[in-house]
């Protein structure tokens, strides 16, 4: 696409496009990235003498800041007080969602009604900071445990469980799937 061609767009649209370039974007931009990465190595140890070091600890920063904002692993949510999500992120949030799902596992449909502090919330795309409550589900240690691997076939699955479920405001049938 050419550079003028965005500015004809409504800027609802462009946004949209953005961000699905930016979404597709994602992995030529890693490619990109180790690519530059690769380069700035391979030099630094032909000229050992050159001050690249400092630049390449620099990208190695940067580096770590990316793996770091990218790291979505579940296990984190509880301790991190600083991040905006803890404004959201409330125990009566918790609550509704275990009683929109009616105190079951969503994947094992095991009845937690007697025991919900066994019952925890997972974030559906892995983003802790998306808590409306149809990126939210419950489900038991156990099944919780599973989401670490194979996190789109998860996320496929609770959205579908959600899709089928919830019209945005009501839970509309069983949560069975
Ligand atoms: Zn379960």
């Amino acid at each position: 696409m050419k550079k003028g061609d965005k500015i004809k767009v409504p800027r609802s649209n462009m946004h949209r496009e953005k961000l699905s370039l930016a979404m597709k974007g994602n992995k030529n931009q890693e490619k990109k990235r180790s690519e530059i990465t690769k380069q700035k190595i391979a030099r630094a140890l032909n000229n050992n003498k050159n001050p690249l070091g400092y630049k390449h600890s620099k990208e190695m920063k940067r580096k770590c800041a990316i793996a770091k904002f990218g790291n979505n692993n579940p296990a984190w949510q509880g301790g991190i007080s600083y991040e905006p999500y803890s404004l959201k992120w409330t125990k009566e949030i918790k609550k509704k969602i275990k009683e929109r799902d009616k105190y079951n596992c969503q994947n094992c449909h095991k009845s937690y009604l007697l025991k919900d502090k066994e019952l925890y919330i997972h974030h559906i795309d892995y983003d802790k900071k998306n808590c409306s409550l149809e990126n939210l589900i419950s489900l038991c240690l156990s099944c919780h445990g599973k989401t670490n691997h194979n996190r789109e076939h998860w996320q496929k699955y609770f959205n579908m469980i959600i899709n089928k479920s919830w019209d945005g405001e009501n839970w509309v049938k069983e949560n069975k799937v």
